[in-house]
């Protein structure tokens, strides 16, 4: 497979060559002026918080490997080729259910297996108060408890790298503690947490912060409070939620200068319900509904949002319009920058690298972006090539 594109890091026009799962050549193309037409290439995306799509949720007791397909499938057309379903606080036995029907769909389709590159297990050792707690059923929520999660990886088959903890919950530390040892990235989030607890959850391990600035109280403390801390705290990359609901514009670009673009990574948190039509709906923990401007909420209020409607690419394009970010470390928070957090391939535009790639075409005006095609590890899943 062959095709001209510019490069998303500098717009440089190239000619690039795949063969099998990899980039063969990367050939400069004398930029005549001829070029200006051709998509963007760059890396394919990364996230690390995906709850369902369409309806359904990873969650649901009657999740099936089929189901989890179907939840799986569209993402090749927001331009992700590496996601980490993820599993909300629920019961023992609905979390055991939804992460043995994943290991069974990755064990029926070789497609479904490497685009889940692991599992995020965000609760339900959390905060239990309100606002901290967001979407996540009081019921459910419990002091950590490494046996009982013992269970939960071994229904995954191994799967889960990511555990999203409140610190100042019960057994928390000593669970960072065992988890880090065992390989898996603690992130901190759904917590009403004071700085020491923060603190103490870096020096046992912790690595990342969940959705900072959301999963929070309505009204908190001015200073200290655990979004200060966890911003000030250099052991700790960001994951932001940059659908243009959860976090306004002024604060995205708060957290980005204190961070780092390269401290921070992009995440859709998609809600099961991403993908559904405005409405009301019954889920089993909780009425939720998803609003006409697209977002997703806990029924009955505004404030409180239960995950968004927006997709991986949705929230690279809303991140490339604020100018200390833009498109290519947009596409670098979605895609490459996670891949490094988890010690993954990195996928750059060189030679030998794997070919997951996107093409992006600009639309009118330079940041409204559109997908034309998605490769993962050399084959089109979406969309068609302009040779
Ligand atoms: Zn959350």
């Amino acid at each position: 497979m062959e095709f001209n594109a510019r490069r998303y890091d500098n717009n440089e026009p190239v000619r690039i060559r795949i063969e099998g799962e990899r980039i063969a050549a990367v050939t400069p193309l004398q930029d005549d002026g001829s070029f200006a037409a051709l998509p963007i290439v760059a890396p394919a995306f990364y996230d690390l918080q995906i709850n369902g799509h369409g309806g359904i949720w990873f969650g649901q007791s009657d999740l099936t490997p089929e189901k989890v397909l179907s939840v799986l499938k569209p993402h090749f057309s927001f331009g992700v080729t590496r996601m980490f379903p993820t599993l909300i606080t629920n019961s023992n036995e609905n979390l055991l259910h939804g992460f043995e029907q994943i290991r069974k769909a990755c064990e029926q389709e070789k497609w479904a297996d490497q685009l889940v590159a692991g599992c995020h297990l965000e609760g339900p050792y959390l905060s239990g108060e309100d606002g901290p707690r967001g979407a996540h059923p009081k019921e459910h929520i419990r002091p950590a408890n490494w046996d009982e999660f013992q269970g939960w990886q071994e229904a995954s088959g191994g799967r889960i790298r990511l555990v999203t903890i409140a610190p100042e919950t019960e057994g928390a530390i000593e669970f960072i503690r065992r988890a880090v040892e065992a390989g898996i990235t603690i992130s901190l989030g759904h917590t009403a947490a004071e700085p020491d607890d923060i603190k103490r959850a870096v020096d046992a391990g912790a690595t990342m912060s969940t959705h900072l600035g959301n999963g929070a109280h309505g009204t908190i403390r001015r200073h200290p409070n655990y979004i200060w801390e966890q911003l000030a705290n250099d052991g700790l990359t960001a994951g932001l939620i940059t659908d243009g609901h959860h976090l306004p514009a002024s604060v995205v670009k708060c957290m980005v200068r204190v961070k780092g673009t390269e401290n921070c990574i992009i995440t859709c948190d998609a809600s099961g319900l991403a993908g559904c039509p405005p409405g009301l709906y019954h889920e089993p923990d909780l009425d939720v509904e998803v609003l006409e401007d697209g977002r997703v909420v806990v029924a009955g209020q505004r404030q409180y949002l239960a995950g968004s409607g927006a997709s991986t690419l949705d929230c690279v394009r809303w991140a490339s319009q604020i100018p200390e970010i833009g498109l290519k470390s947009a596409c670098d928070m979605a895609g490459n920058q996670v891949a490094h957090h988890f010690s993954d391939e990195e996928i750059t535009l060189e030679v030998g690298k794997r070919a997951d790639l996107i093409c992006l075409a600009r639309g009118e005006t330079d940041v409204t972006i559109r997908l034309i095609s998605t490769i993962a590890q050399g084959e089109i899943c979406y969309g068609e090539i302009i040779h």
